[in-house]
């Protein structure tokens, strides 16, 4: 059933009909990226839990834990994880930025202004950025900007290549990622709130290890949080 919706989904797209990721219905005027109904039924993540949750990736880092966001719980076998399927290996760029856009709007809603200065998309390796065409988490960050008004910056850089983090557990992957991120001009960062933009978080080895490289950089911002689409329940 998947892989119909999937395959239906990605001829929508080529003959130029909008379809809802999730349930597969077109979209109508004025829906973005998914229909009114999916979107009414997201399993949204419970904010208050977030920062708890993802605490041991600040552990080490240079600024205390800032805003801590993902939009909804991500459950693999769930159809909402279709959303984030597409936006990543169908070469939906637009998709990315639009689900970037509702979740950048949906913030704004919350918090009027947001705590964050600058986001940070993590980087992706040019050789894989050639192959897919496009970063998702660049086009997430483009997204957010644009309902939030909060610049992206390019500090974030990916300096090897490592291995895709699917079906590793949390010490693996922390190891498989471990001394590919650099930092641009960490002095740009000096006293800002900075969010690192990703598009799921699992075990956080991702973002643990932009914190890292922004803390070995020299970079000195006020905080350090990151704000993602999705969220696994089960960490480990
Ligand atoms: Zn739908």
């Amino acid at each position: 059933m998947n892989i119909i919706r999937l395959l239906s989904g990605f001829m929508a797209d080529l003959t130029g009909v909008r379809t809802c990721p999730v349930c597969g219905r077109e979209l109508l005027d004025g829906e973005e990226a998914i229909c009114i109904g999916c979107l009414s039924t997201l399993p949204r993540t419970a904010t208050q839990h977030m920062p708890g949750r993802y605490a041991d990736i600040f552990a080490n880092a240079v600024a205390p834990q800032g805003l801590t966001e993902a939009w909804f719980d991500y459950d693999p076998e769930s159809p909402y994880a279709q959303i984030i399927r597409r936006a990543k290996y169908y070469d939906s760029p637009r998709l990315a930025r639009t689900l970037g856009r509702a979740f950048g709007r949906e913030l704004t809603h919350r918090y009027g202004t947001l705590p964050v200065d600058v986001l940070l998309p993590v980087p992706m390796h040019w050789i894989k950025r050639m192959r897919r065409s496009y970063n998702q988490s660049e086009e997430i960050a483009g997204g957010i900007s644009e309902t939030t008004g909060i610049p992206v910056g390019d500090n974030l850089t990916a300096l090897h290549r490592h291995s895709t983090q699917t079906r590793k557990n949390n010490e693996a992957r922390r190891a498989n990622i471990k001394g590919t991120v650099g930092v641009d001009a960490p002095e740009e960062l000096q006293g800002l709130r900075i969010a690192i933009v990703d598009d799921i978080v699992t075990t956080g080895a991702t973002i643990a290890e932009c914190v890292a490289a922004l803390s070995l950089s020299g970079a000195r911002p006020q905080t350090i949080g990151f704000i993602t689409l999705g969220a696994t329940y089960q960490r480990r």
